[in-house]
């Protein structure tokens, strides 16, 4: 349960002469720097669900563990149908069940009665179905052909002894569950989850609840992004709000580095005069400035505190969660051992126009309704309530386009991120 070496000091260095950064560049970044930050453990499958794989998981059994019966039925060996009208078998006494083998071997000319997921009996390879077929307590007929082997399942046809079931930094699903106890898997070592902690920063802000005075809003970024790193399973710390303080701000970035693997800030991130948190970190830590060709976002400082990766998102909400999602959320996900991973995406008929400029790359809240990509009325990055109304983004590319209803735009689900 060691954990892993810290990352390196230049981790979010740039390389010499960059001063804009694409957002392919900024993620090819990212993908590099990362490392995983937390020790491993052994977990119960009961609790696997979500975590991330810190081996690759090998099956050492087959499954189904021998050949069995799809349905229920009468077993025999299958040559006996392969090319006759009308098959009759003497039938054995006794049945074949799940969980209580027959044991005797099968002749030729004989069936048995099976029930489904019973180990076939030697000499059975095929199972007709009880519906088709005619029985008294000596015999059986049904009607051909039937070939050889139907209504069975093979050993190993699901999983071979030695196969690779999932790959380290694999984020498990439940579905993964019943795979890894197909074969007899109880535990599996997992990564302990990344603590992550959220901050917010800000002297107009305050919290939801508390009566605000003029000039005051409520701190909008610090719910949201708290509840999407959980969704995520994350171990979340709420770091609270810093005042646009230098002071109140290093203490806070200290007690994370005790406390978190990662830290997501909000606000302050930019080069202006209460820009404490960029500040802080060209002073006290190693600072850079990301200024990726991307709108909504301006620019992310990105840092290390004491060995914390800082991500110093803007104080925006709607540019905060572009960037947590197309930025940070890759980058933590590497952090706590998972495999880099880029959101699928659809390319669906827009419902709507737009004319774009060259330059950035453009994330505009949207959802899809009948097959297509609505965007919200409003690209105003203050209308938070477009993040509500929007299920995913639509990515128009860096060039310059004309988007006219029925082309084709990239839409990203939330999910995918
Ligand atoms: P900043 O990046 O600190 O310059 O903030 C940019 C804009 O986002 C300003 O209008 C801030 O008031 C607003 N803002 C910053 N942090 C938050 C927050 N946590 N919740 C809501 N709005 C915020
Ligand atoms: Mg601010």
């Amino acid at each position: 349960m060691i954990a892993p070496p810290p990352l390196r000091d230049d981790c979010f260095a740039l390389p010499p002469g960059v001063d804009w950064l694409s957002v392919e560049f900024a993620l090819e970044l990212l993908r590099n720097a990362m490392r995983p930050k937390v020790a491993t453990m052994c977990v119960d499958l009961g609790v696997a669900t979500g975590r991330i794989l810190a081996e690759d998981i090998t099956a050492s059994e087959n499954s189904p563990p021998h050949a069995n019966s799809a349905i229920d039925g009468y077993g025999y060996l299958g040559v006996q149908s392969e090319d006759r009208d009308v098959i009759c078998l003497s039938l054995m006494q006794g049945r074949a069940a799940a969980g209580h083998p027959f044991g005797t071997p099968v002749p030729e000319g004989y069936a048995v009665k099976v029930l489904t997921g019973a180990i076939l009996p030697e000499g059975v390879d095929t199972v007709v179905m009880q519906e088709d077929v005619s029985a008294d307590s000596h015999e059986i007929a049904f009607r051909g052909p039937l070939k050889a082997g139907k209504n069975t399942r093979s050993v190993g046809e699901d999983i071979q002894t030695g196969q690779v079931l999932f790959g380290k930094g694999r984020k498990i699903r439940t579905s993964d569950l019943a795979v890894l106890a197909s074969v007899g898997i109880s535990q599996v070592t997992v990564y302990q989850p990344l603590r992550v902690g959220i901050l917010s920063t800000g002297d107009e802000l305050i919290e939801p609840g508390e009566q605000a005075q003029v000039g005051q809003i409520y701190d909008a970024n610090r719910p949201m992004l708290i509840g999407q790193m959980m969704q995520l399973g994350y171990d979340v710390l709420d770091m609270g709000r810093a005042d646009d303080d230098a002071q109140s701000l290093r203490f806070i970035l200290n007690s994370a580095a005790d406390r978190c693997d990662a830290l997501i800030t909000t606000g302050g991130a930019s080069a202006g005069e209460e820009d404490h948190m960029s500040a802080l970190l060209r002073d006290s830590g190693s600072l850079e400035m990301w200024r990726i060709a991307v709108k909504p976002g301006r620019p992310m400082a990105m840092g290390l505190w004491s060995g914390l990766p800082v991500f110093g998102l803007p104080g925006n909400p709607v540019a905060a969660m572009v960037c947590a999602l197309v930025f940070t959320q890759p980058a933590l996900r590497t952090l706590a051992g998972g495999t880099w991973k880029m959101p699928q995406s659809f390319d669906v008929a827009a419902a709507f126009e737009k004319s774009k400029k060259p330059g950035r790359r453009e994330y505009l809240r949207a959802r899809i309704r009948k097959g297509c990509a609505e965007v919200f009325r409003s690209e105003g990055s203050g209308r938070i309530t477009g993040l509500s109304w929007a299920e995913g983004l639509v990515e128009l590319a860096e060039p310059a386009h004309d988007v006219k209803i029925g082309d084709k735009v990239r839409y990203i689900p939330f999910s995918e991120f």
